[in-house]
This record gives structure tokens, sequence and C-alpha cells, in this order.
């Protein structure tokens, strides 16, 4: 018998950096007891487990829509025990089924799942792969906030320049759960953040027509990408003036942000650029560097 199991210990010396049973590493965690303490569940090892708030593993084992068995047999592994030993620990009576249990305990790579349980895993990563893109963007807004550009961040993290600022770009147009479309991927949010109108497109790709109204129909992210194609295209002879201006600013913000990377590569180059910036902005008409919009158009 392993005396561990039986070691009275607090919820904060169980904390650890994931969910025992998801393996999310996102926290909050909660220290679950697998017998309730109401129902005279002890503060021993053997009763407790951390479970992540935000993956809803929890919530989940509160409602025994995660079964007990399943958290006897991660605590099992966890203290080198039997599953066996683990009841008897709690205080929970020995189910007649312990030796299929006892298998699973051995044998963690082949414990059986079933279909709905493997879909509802597909689920469930995909939702949290959707969140932590958010979630990176939420960062990278608070790193631009104090005063990081995306190049410092891609060279001190890795990945390209423009593989940060769309995590970014894609928080800002939803940044709010409330804003997204949970059934959605990361992706379609993406495609929506880069038309001129966000919120009509990613309701759009939810299903709902043009007068507001649900179809029903989710579309897949190549569905979504041809429709935007093929509105850009049918509008494509007159663009909108408010669409002419939203492409404009796009790339405002590209020319913006290559001058940022180039000025912080440094040397020769990014001095020549300054040179002729300076000497451009000396040459420019006043009413450009106000930006008035005859001169938006003069210039295109
Ligand atoms: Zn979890």
């Amino acid at each position: 018998m392993s005396q561990a199991l039986y070691d009275i210990v607090s919820n904060e010396e169980m904390r650890l950096e994931w969910c025992e049973y998801c393996g999310l590493t996102r926290g909050p965690f909660e220290t679950h007891h697998i017998k309730p303490v109401g129902s005279g569940g002890p503060d021993i090892r053997a009763n407790k487990i951390n479970l992540c708030v935000f993956g809803g593993c929890h919530t989940k084992a509160q409602k025994y829509e995660i079964k007990t068995h399943e958290l006897i047999i991660l605590v099992a592994r966890r203290e080198k025990a039997t599953a066996a030993a683990v009841y008897t620990a709690i205080g929970i009576v020995i189910p007649k089924n312990i030796d299929e249990i006892e298998v699973l305990v051995t044998n963690s790579q082949a414990s059986p799942k079933t279909v709905e349980d493997l879909l509802s895993m597909l689920v469930h990563t995909e939702q949290t792969d959707q969140e932590v893109r958010f979630l990176q963007g939420e960062i990278v807004d608070q790193l631009v906030k104090r005063g990081m550009n995306y190049p410092q961040i891609s060279a001190a993290v890795g990945k390209s320049t423009a593989y940060w600022r769309v995590r970014h770009k894609t928080y800002l147009a939803f940044p709010t759960k409330n804003s997204r479309v949970p059934t959605l991927s990361w992706t379609h949010h993406k495609l929506a953040e880069a038309t001129g109108d966000p919120k009509k497109w990613i309701e759009k790709a939810a299903g709902k027509n043009d007068q507001g109204e649900e179809t029903g129909k989710e579309m897949s992210v190549r569905e979504l990408r041809r429709a935007i194609e093929s509105e850009a295209v049918k509008k494509g002879g007159v663009p909108t003036e408010q669409e002419e201006i939203d492409r404009a600013y796009r790339k405002a913000r590209r020319v913006y942000n290559d001058v940022v990377e180039l000025f912080s590569l440094g040397g020769e180059p990014a001095a020549w650029l300054v040179q002729e910036l300076k000497q451009l902005l000396g040459e420019m008409p006043a009413q450009l560097v106000e930006g008035k919009k005859e001169t938006l158009r003069r210039v295109k």
C-alpha cells in the first residue's frame, strides 16, 4: 500500500501547472475532490486532482460528466498505486469491474475510447486551439501597448512578423468571447477580419443570410474564402468609397510595418530610408500631411 495516498494535503500543495485530465496548461485550476467533502471525502492526496477551469474539466467532474473511475485511474497512475488502493483510501466501494480498471491504470497508451469520446476530444481540442490563438493575439496586444513591435516579438520568440500581426489583428477584430462564433474556427475569424466588415462576414459564415436570419448552415473555411472573393470580384468594377479608403488603410499599414521592420534591422539601409523619408516629408504639400480626402484620391 502506498502511504502517500493517505497524506493529508492542502489544495495548494496539489496545484500543478497543467490539468491532470486534459493536459491544458492555461490556468486557473481547481483542486477537485473525487469524493466530495460534503459526502465525507477526505483531504488526502488520493482524493485530490488538479483540474482546469478554462477547458471545463472541473465543471464536468462536478457534474460527473467525467466519470469517477476515470479520475481514479489518473490518481492511481500519478501515485504509482493500484486503483483498488485509491478507492479504499478515498472510501468509495471498489466496483465489480475493478480488473478492467486496473488494466487501464497500467496500460495508459491503450486506454480504449469510444468513437463519441474521440469526436468530443476533437471538438474540445479545436475549441482550445481557437482560444489559444485569440489568447496569443491578446498577449501580442499587451506587448504592443508596452512599446514592442512585431519584428521585435518575432525576433524574441520566433515565427514571422506577419504571423504575429495576423494574430493581433484577428484578436482586435474579435476581442471578446461574445464577439466570436465558438463553433467556427480561428481561421474563419481571420478571413473575416481581412474584409472591410468582419462582423458581417463572421455572421454570414455562421449561417446568417443578408437579412440577418439564421439559415442553420455554417460555411467551411473554403466556402467562406470563396464567398469573400466572389463578392470582391462582383463589386470589383465599382468599389465604394469606404472600400477604397479601407484598401488604402491596409496598404498604409503594410508600408508602415515594412518601415518598422527595416528600422529594427538598423544599418545603412535604415539610415538611407530615414534620409529619404525626411526629404519626402519636407517636400510634401500641407494638405496631404493633414490627410485630406482629395489628395488621397490624387496619389492613388
Ligand atoms: Zn482540463
